[in-house]
C-alpha cells in the first residue's frame, strides 16, 4: 500500500521532521482558502499546487505548478483538479487527480543558495537490513542517477540491534557536503526520518527532494512511502 504526499508529510511532521507545509484542497475555492491560510501561518506569498496521486514524476507531467498570486492558485487548481495526469510512473493511461496539495514556496531567495538532495530509507532485502540511501543529486529521478552517476549515490546500513547511530547521521550530513547549521539540521532530519520509518513499519520512505533552504533549514519537499 502507498499513501499520498500530504499523508506522508503529516507522518513526518509528527516525528519532528521539517516539511514544506501544505493544505489539501478538492476544489479551486478550497485551494484559494488554503493559500490564504498558509500565508497567515507561514508568511508565504507564493504557493505550489501539487497533484496528489499515487505516483511520482508529477513535476514532469505538469502536476506541480508554481502560483505567484491567489488568482494563479485558482487557475492552477482549476487546471489540475480533475485532470488525467500522465507521468513517467503512471503508465500511458495516467491517473485522475481528485485532490491537490497547496504548499508553501520554500525556494525563496536568501543569504545562502538552496540545494536539493535525495534521501530514502528502505529495506535492503538481500541483506535483510534497513539502509539509508542518499545523494547530492536531489530532485532528479534516482534511477537515472543510478544509471549515469552511480558514484553519487551513498548507502548507510543500519544495525537492527542498535538502530541508526549518531555518527551515521553525521556521516550522511558530511557526505552531502554540509557544514554549520545545515549540517546540524540534516543530522536531526535523518534521525527523525529514520525514527518515523521504523515506528510506522514502512518498507520505504523516500524524500526527493530534501531541500536546504536559503536560510539553512532542511525540509522534506516531497514524500513517498510504501508499506
Ligand atoms: P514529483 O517528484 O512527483 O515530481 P515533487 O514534489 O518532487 O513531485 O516536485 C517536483 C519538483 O518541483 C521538485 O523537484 C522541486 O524542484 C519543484 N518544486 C516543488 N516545490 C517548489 C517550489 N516551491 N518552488 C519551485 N519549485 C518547486
Ligand atoms: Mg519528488
Amino acid at each position: 500500500m502507498n499513501i499520498h504526499e500530504y499523508q506522508g508529510k503529516s507522518i513526518l511532521k509528527s516525528f519532528g521532521v521539517g516539511i514544506q507545509e501544505g493544505i489539501v484542497a478538492e476544489t479551486p475555492e478550497q485551494a484559494v482558502d488554503a493559500a490564504k491560510e498558509l500565508n497567515k501561518t507561514t508568511g508565504t506569498s507564493w504557493w505550489v499546487v501539487k497533484a496528489q496521486i499515487h505516483a511520482g514524476g508529477r513535476g514532469k507531467g505538469g502536476g506541480v505548478k508554481l502560483a505567484k498570486s491567489l488568482d494563479e492558485v485558482k487557475e492552477r487548481a482549476t487546471a489540475i483538479i480533475g485532470m488525467n495526469l500522465v507521468t513517467p510512473q503512471t503508465g500511458p493511461e495516467g491517473k485522475k487527480v481528485s485532490k491537490v496539495l497547496i504548499a508553501q514556496d520554500v525556494y525563496y531567495p536568501g543569504a545562502n543558495p538552496t540545494k536539493e538532495f535525495y534521501v530514502s530509507v528502505l529495506l535492503d532485502r538481500q541483506k535483510g537490513r534497513n539502509i539509508v540511501m542518499y545523494s547530492t543529486e536531489g530532485g532528479m529521478d534516482i534511477e537515472e542517477v543510478a544509471a549515469k552517476t552511480p558514484h553519487l549515490i551513498f548507502k548507510e546500513e543500519i544495525d537492527p540491534k542498535v538502530g541508526l547511530q549518531g555518527f551515521q547521521a553525521r556521516k550522511i550530513a558530511f557526505n552531502l557536503g554540509l557544514s554549520g547549521e545545515a549540517f546540524k539540521q540534516m543530522t536531526k532530519f535523518i534521525a527523525s526520518l529514520y525514527k518515523a520509518y521504523d515506528t510506522i513499519d514502512a518498507s520505504l520512505f523516500e524524500i526527493n527532494p530534501v531541500l536546504k533552504t536559503s536560510d539553512d533549514k532542511i525540509i522534506a519537499v516531497d514524500a513517498k512511502s510504501w508499506f
